[in-house]
């Protein structure tokens, strides 16, 4: 994203996912919104968000004490997207429009997005288990304000979300806009957030018999890794040049991509994930063969401080494959700077700001 828009520039933004690492540039488009052409999010990002929602209406959620740290983290999931949602339905013509993205679809046709498929793989929740049944194993974890809401998404399913636009509460976050390919994948998104709640269910009754950091935390984790499964990814091609933007896509996407035979190659990669271990492997980055990588970071932490970011083994696999790094801060071991960006900050097309 860039630092700062000229008068007559016009933007296209592409929200990857809905983390504030990767939506806090919006800030510098406030007041300029009217130079904004388009806005495109994931196509599972009102389900991403209707996840953050249900951890949140947990039965154990209002008697835990020591959760605030993932309790706002998703408190912010929700509130960022009602701050979308505000931007893109204020008045027509002066607002930008809100699209979504799905493997597939191209933009500015320089411009192909390969992930989140149109229907992504799971369980089918809705035909195997049913509705009644589903709302009743809801009604064990969640609240009874949620349950009420769940029934409304679950039941909307069939008719393509047109109850929800009468709901309150789905009205103040739910997106609405170009391409969300409505029937067609309905079925596809409703079994994404059920199986987000299924297989965690068992996680949910553990944390509402003890609500504890600790209990959070393993569901926070889980929700984290779903939601970059359904990560936006871009290829764009600008002369002969491919460059490959993964936001914080996991290794199932990557490894999903390479098993279906898509060309992932590409002779810039920014990294997945801030150099994440977590999020690329050597197999996945040699499909890629990237002759530059890209680290956006701040020297972050996820979860155990155990992987840094970047972390020192994808810094070593990178320097081994001789794969030229582009960082945009320095990288430290602890107090000691290792890396330095100004070494490391522009080649020939890219230059970092
Ligand atoms: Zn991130």
């Amino acid at each position: 994203m860039t630092k700062n828009i000229a008068e007559d520039e016009i933007a296209h933004i592409f929200l990857t996912h809905h983390d504030n690492d990767h939506l806090e540039g919006l800030r510098f488009f406030i007041g300029k919104m009217s130079q904004v052409r388009e806005i495109t999010v994931p196509l599972y990002q009102n389900e991403i968000t209707l996840i953050a929602r249900a951890i949140l209406n947990l039965k154990g959620i209002g008697k835990s004490t020591d959760c605030n740290e993932f309790t706002k983290a998703l408190i912010e999931i929700v509130n960022n997207q009602v701050f979308i949602k505000t931007i893109v339905e204020g008045k027509r013509g002066e607002c930008p429009k809100l699209s979504f993205a799905y493997e597939g679809k191209y933009f500015c046709h320089h411009i192909e997005c390969l992930n989140p498929p149109l229907i992504i793989d799971s369980y089918d929740w809705i035909h195997e288990v049913g509705e009644r049944d589903l709302i009743q194993l809801m009604s064990d974890v969640f609240t009874k304000e949620f349950v009420r809401e769940m029934e409304i998404y679950i039941r909307s399913n069939s008719t393509r979300y047109s109850n929800i636009v009468d709901s309150q509460e789905f009205n103040r976050f739910w997106l609405y806009g170009e391409n969300d390919r409505g029937r067609e994948t309905s079925d596809a998104k409703c079994n994404y957030v059920l199986n987000f709640m299924m297989q965690n269910r068992e996680l949910f009754k553990k944390f509402n018999e003890k609500s504890t950091r600790d209990n959070l935390k393993e569901i926070y984790k889980n929700y984290v890794k779903c939601t970059h499964d359904v990560c936006m990814v871009l290829k764009t091609f600008f002369e002969d040049k491919k460059m490959l933007l993964t936001g914080d896509a996991s290794k199932k996407v990557f490894k999903r991509l390479i098993r279906e035979g898509k060309d992932i190659s590409a002779t810039y990669l920014k990294m997945p994930h801030h150099g994440s271990k977590h999020n690329m492997n050597k197999k996945i980055l040699s499909e890629i063969s990237p002759e530059v990588a890209i680290i956006s970071h701040d020297n972050g932490h996820f979860g155990s401080a155990k992987d840094t970011h970047p972390n020192q083994e994808i810094l070593e696999l990178l320097q081994n494959e001789k794969i030229k790094i582009l960082l945009t801060n320095d990288v430290k071991k602890g107090d000691v700077i290792i890396m330095k960006k100004d070494n490391h900050d522009k080649d020939y097309y890219v230059n970092i700001l």
